[in-house]
């Protein structure tokens, strides 16, 4: 039962999830992980030309205080596993990125090494089409992961722990 419930749809619970969404959404850390050419451009949206920190998109070395993991490159079944292990070590709430057509549908790679998307193992939230997608492509994919946080419902009732957050569209 969500914070709704109990207290109604009122324009406090309305606009406290608007807060914490606000806050969330405007401080995405994503994960310093990349697997293939699509990194480089995932670099390069974080370097000075396209200054990603003017958006509070910070890259972290660690998991555990990412928030946000940018699937970048080829996945592999035999990175599969690790990417999980990366995947359940960050702390909800947690986001996922498709970025490039190799990890939205193992693009040219039809082989039987390759995952043919990562969302076989990992719930994403935004793909990228592009082999690869230019850093405006994900600039764009970063918007779009912040209105989709903007539409999510009883994100401060998670907070205090009275039920579940539930996903935007
Ligand atoms: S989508 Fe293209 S650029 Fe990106 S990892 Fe695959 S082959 Fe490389």
């Amino acid at each position: 039962m969500g914070i709704e419930e109990t207290l109604g749809n009122n324009v406090i619970t309305t606009s406290l999830d608007k807060l914490v969404n606000w806050s969330r959404s405007r401080s995405l850390w994503p994960m310093t992980f990349g697997l293939a050419c699509c990194a480089i451009e995932m670099m390069a949206t974080g370097a000075a030309r396209f200054d990603l920190d003017r958006f509070g998109i910070l890259f972290r070395a660690s998991p555990r205080q990412s928030d946000l993991i940018v699937i970048a490159g080829t996945v592999t079944r035999k990175m599969l596993p690790v990417i999980q292990t990366v995947y359940e070590q960050m702390p909800e709430p947690r986001y996922v990125i498709a970025m490039g057509a190799c990890a939205c549908s193992g693009g040219i790679f039809d082989t039987y090494s390759t995952v043919q998307g990562v969302d076989e193992a990992l719930p994403v939230d935004v793909y990228i089409p592009g082999c690869p997608p230019r850093p405006e492509g994900l600039l764009y994919g970063f918007m779009k992961l912040q209105e989709k946080i903007m539409a999510e419902q009883n994100s401060f009732g998670a907070v205090i722990g009275i039920g579940d957050r539930i996903d935007g569209v």
